[in-house]
Order: structure tokens, then C-alpha cells, then sequence
């Protein structure tokens, strides 16, 4: 069977990417190795509660995700955005404008007339340096500082002040402050994960797509610097001269054989898909009878240091979102600490060692926990790339692969900017804009690379 288009992967970047170029009257074919949708953001029962395993919320204002979905007729309902960013500051949380507040206030007003006067394009110079080096050209306020480098404790998993990559964090900023009016904005898809990916995948089978799941893609097949179609598992073989590859730098490099990937671009995966470059942390979901919460129902509240791990992070309530994803009279939180995966990376005891001193931290931060109904720890490791400085920008791959006619790569570990479902939509519209030779009028407000 022959295609114009194959799409590898059917999470965020793959689904959104292939509804489009299906809609754009492509003969497309969309190959997924689960049997679930969503990849990273697939979602998981336990207990009767919706776990978003692999995606919490989404960040996007309103012009990635959301603005595809609508292109394919999918509704995607944004539930109420979070109403307070509560701050632990040791002594207890606190709201975390408190932080900044008297003459810092002038130094934040600086910093997002600055941020809106900036064209996206020059965030590229600031590929290597923090998000704190940029900032002080505006103020020298720590409250100021703080309040932007805890969004990314909560975004981008970074911790020290040297570590929260300046462009990647000036990007979500840029957006947020110019679709939103706000540092950050983010949502609950009404109804959850799992139904939402159905709801896309539905789209792209009535747009004639097929979907081949659970299908392995085995190797890309390359002929004369030319895309020839993909090798399965199984033994198929798929003819296509257009491929476009959402799997994470990580799954990428097995996707072909030596030499066939440009040689500077193979080392620049290497070294992304390198475990120690991972964005990780560990927690708990917790239920309860009341709600798990630091100061408001949906708050989106991070911590720089908990009382015993000392590593920082963030807790988020689901049901405040949407009350649907727990049964009744139930509520669920999920909390995170991040931590160096250059440290502790693969550290079995100290995985198990830090998970006991965080539940204690989390009774002593969170009361209702206490009384708990059920915790279940968790480990991410597949989070993302780490928004390092030096990790960003032109060190990922592009879309578009030099040298070699019809390959195209997507997804948020390529040059989408940032982590999370949204860098992963924009980078999946920017793949098919790539693979038609052209832009989409429909997503003329979409900002994308
Ligand atoms: C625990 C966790 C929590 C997260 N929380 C959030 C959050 O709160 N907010 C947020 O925005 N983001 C969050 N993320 C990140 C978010 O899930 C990802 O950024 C996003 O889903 C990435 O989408 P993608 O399409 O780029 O990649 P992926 O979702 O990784 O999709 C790649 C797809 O390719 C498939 N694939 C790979 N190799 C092959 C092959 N050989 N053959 C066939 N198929 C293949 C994979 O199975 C997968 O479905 C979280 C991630 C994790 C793991």
C-alpha cells in the first residue's frame, strides 16, 4: 500500500500533524507501537480517578492544540485556568505576589515591556544563557527572579537559577503575557486525555487516514539521499516519499541505519538523547476525601526546596479543574519534586530513600494528606529534554533534515521550545506546514518555528 504521507508516532506532535495533512487531502498514514494514543500524555485509570499519566495540563493560550483541534471539528474544552500560585517558603505557603512586592513590582513591569517589545526571532541569541542573565538587564529584585524562575520549576522541571534556559522560558512567557494577559496559562482538557486523542484520531479516520496500531516502525527507508517508505516490525513494508518521525530524540537514533542521518545532526541527537539530559522528578498521587491542596482549589502552587528532600517542584489538585476526574466525594492531587538526573539518574536507593522523606515532607506541606484514601508513587523520566542552557534552540534538531528529500522531524524534543503538549502541537502544525511547502492561513496567529 502506498502513501503520500507517513506519520511515526501518535502522540501530541504525530496526531496533530497528520489530522492536518489528511485534511489537506494527503493520503496519510499514522503508525503507533501502543495500543493506546497520546504517547507522553496517554492516559491511565487507577482507582476510578483519570490519571493524566503522561500529561497534566496544557499551556496552550489558545492557538496549538486547541486551534488544530478545531481546524479537524474537535472541541477542545479548556476548563477554568488555575486562580492563585501559591509558594513554600519553609515557613509555610504563601500567595506568591507577596514575593514581590513595594518598588520589585516596577522591575516585573520592565521585564514584560521588554519581553513584549522582543520579536520571537531574538530569543535565538539567548539560547545559551538563563533566564536570570536576561532579567537583570531589568531588575535585581530576587522577588522578581523568583516568580519567573518558579513558572519554570513548574514548566520546564529546571532548578538553578543557573539551569532555567532563557529563551525557553521567554517563549512561553512571550505567549502567555500576549494570548492571555497572564505569566502563565494553563488548562484541564474537559473530559480528559484519552478521549480527547480518540476524538482526533475519529477526525483523522473520517478525513481518510488510516491508523496502523499497534504497528512498530522497524527503520525509515532512505534510497539516494531520497525517503523510500518505512520497514515494520512485522516484516511490512510501507512505500511513502514523505516521512515525517515524532518519536523523542531518544527513539530516534534506532529509526536508522549509519550514515543515513547527517553526521552533525546524529551527534546533536546523541547528546540530547543522553539519559543524563532528561527533565525528571519523582511524587505521589494522592487521594482524599477533601481536597490536597496548599492555599485554593486550582492552584498552581511550586516549592524551591521541601523541608526534608530539599528538592523543589510542584502540586496540583485535578479535580479542582475538572470534578469528573475522580469519583465522588473524591479528590486528586499530584506532587513532584524534581531532581538532577546528572546526580541521581538510575539510583535505585536513592529513588526509594527520597520517596519516603518526600511522603513525610508532603504531610507536613499538604495536612490532608494525612488522610490520605491512597498514594502512588511515580518516577518521570521521560518528561522531556532538560531546558538547559546550551541544550535549546539551534543544539535541537530542526524539522526539516538537510541533505536527505522527504524526512521531516516533529515533536517537543526537536526545536519546538519548551516541554509539554503544547511545544509538541505547534512543533506537529509546523511539520505539516513543512511537508506541504507552505503556510496554513488557518493558523496565521498560531506562533510557531
Ligand atoms: C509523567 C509526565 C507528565 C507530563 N506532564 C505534562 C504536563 O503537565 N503538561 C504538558 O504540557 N506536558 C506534560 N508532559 C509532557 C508531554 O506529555 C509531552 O511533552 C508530549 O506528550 C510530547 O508529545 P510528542 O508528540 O512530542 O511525543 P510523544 O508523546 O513521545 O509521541 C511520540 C510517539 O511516537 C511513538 N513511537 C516512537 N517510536 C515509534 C516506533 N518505532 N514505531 C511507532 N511508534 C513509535 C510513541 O509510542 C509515541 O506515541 C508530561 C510527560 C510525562 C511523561
Amino acid at each position: 500500500m502506498a502513501y503520500d504521507t507517513i506519520v511515526v508516532g501518535a502522540g501530541t506532535a504525530g496526531l496533530v500533524a497528520a489530522c492536518l495533512l489528511a485534511k489537506e487531502g494527503r493520503r496519510v498514514a499514522l503508525v503507533e507501537r501502543h495500543r493506546y494514543l497520546g504517547g507522553r500524555a496517554m492516559e491511565q485509570r487507577f482507582r476510578g480517578h483519570q490519571l493524566g499519566l503522561g500529561s497534566h495540563l496544557v499551556e496552550d493560550p489558545g492557538d496549538s492544540l486547541t486551534r488544530a483541534c478545531e481546524y479537524v471539528g474537535v472541541d477542545l474544552v479548556h476548563s477554568e485556568r488555575s486562580d492563585s500560585m501559591p509558594f513554600w517558603d519553609r515557613t509555610g505557603w504563601r500567595p506568591i505576589q507577596e514575593l514581590y512586592g513595594g518598588s520589585a513590582k516596577q522591575g516585573l513591569k520592565r521585564c514584560i515591556e521588554a519581553l513584549t517589545e522582543m520579536d520571537y526571532a531574538d530569543l535565538e541569541r539567548w539560547d545559551h544563557a538563563s533566564l536570570r542573565e536576561w532579567m537583570a538587564q531589568y531588575t535585581t529584585d530576587e522577588g522578581v527572579y523568583l516568580v519567573w524562575e518558579a513558572i519554570s520549576v513548574l514548566e520546564q522541571i529546571t532548578f538553578q537559577p543557573w539551569e532555567h534556559s532563557a529563551s525557553e522560558n521567554l517563549y512561553a512567557r512571550k505567549l502567555h503575557y500576549e494570548k492571555r494577559r497572564t505569566a502563565g496559562y494553563s488548562f484541564w482538557p474537559m473530559g480528559g486525555w484519552e478521549q480527547l486523542w480518540g476524538r482526533m484520531a475519529d477526525a483523522f479516520l473520517g478525513l481518510g487516514g488510516e491508523l496502523l496500531q499497534p504497528r512498530t516502525v522497524d527503520r525509515v527507508l532512505v534510497e539516494n539521499r531520497e525517503v523510500a517508505g518505512l520497514a515494520l516490525r512485522d516484516g511490512d513494508v510501507l512505500e511513502a516519499r514523505e516521512v515525517v518521525v515524532s518519536a523523542p530524540v531518544w527513539d530516534l537514533p534506532k529509526l536508522f541505519d549509519d550514515g543515513v542521518l547527517p553526521w552533525d545532526l546524529m551527534q546533536r541527537i546523541r547528546l540530547l538523547a543522553r539519559n543524563l539530559n532528561r527533565a525528571c522528578w519523582l511524587g505521589y498521587w494522592i487521594a482524599a476525601e477533601e481536597p490536597v491542596i496548599a492555599m485554593s482549589d486550582r492552584e498552581m502552587a511550586s516549592f524551591f526546596a521541601t523541608p526534608r528532600t530539599g528538592l523543589p517542584g510542584f502540586t496540583l489538585n485535578f479535580t479542582g479543574y475538572d470534578g469528573d476526574v475522580s469519583p465522588d466525594g473524591e479528590f486528586l492531587t499530584c506532587f513532584g519534586a524534581a531532581f538532577d538526573a546528572t546526580e541521581h539518574y538510575g539510583d535505585r536507593r536513592w529513588y526509594e530513600q527520597t520517596l519516603r522523606d518526600l511522603w513525610l515532607d508532603i504531610e507536613e506541606m499538604l495536612p490532608a494528606a494525612r488522610h490520605a484514601l491512597w498514594k502512588k508513587p511515580h518516577l518521570v523520566t521521560t518528561y522531556g529534554v532538560i531546558c538547559k542552557p546550551g541544550l535549546v534552540g539551534a543544539t535541537r534538531p530542526d524539522t526539516l533534515v538537510r541533505g536527505l528529500d522527504g524526512l521531516w522531524l516533529t515533536g517537543d524534543t526537536t526545536r519546538a521550545r519548551g516541554i509539554g503538549v503544547d511545544k509538541a502541537a505547534r512543533s506537529g502544525i509546523t511539520a505539516a506546514e513543512a511537508v506541504l511547502g507552505r503556510r496554513l492561513s488557518f493558523f496565521a496567529d498560531t506562533v510557531r518555528y
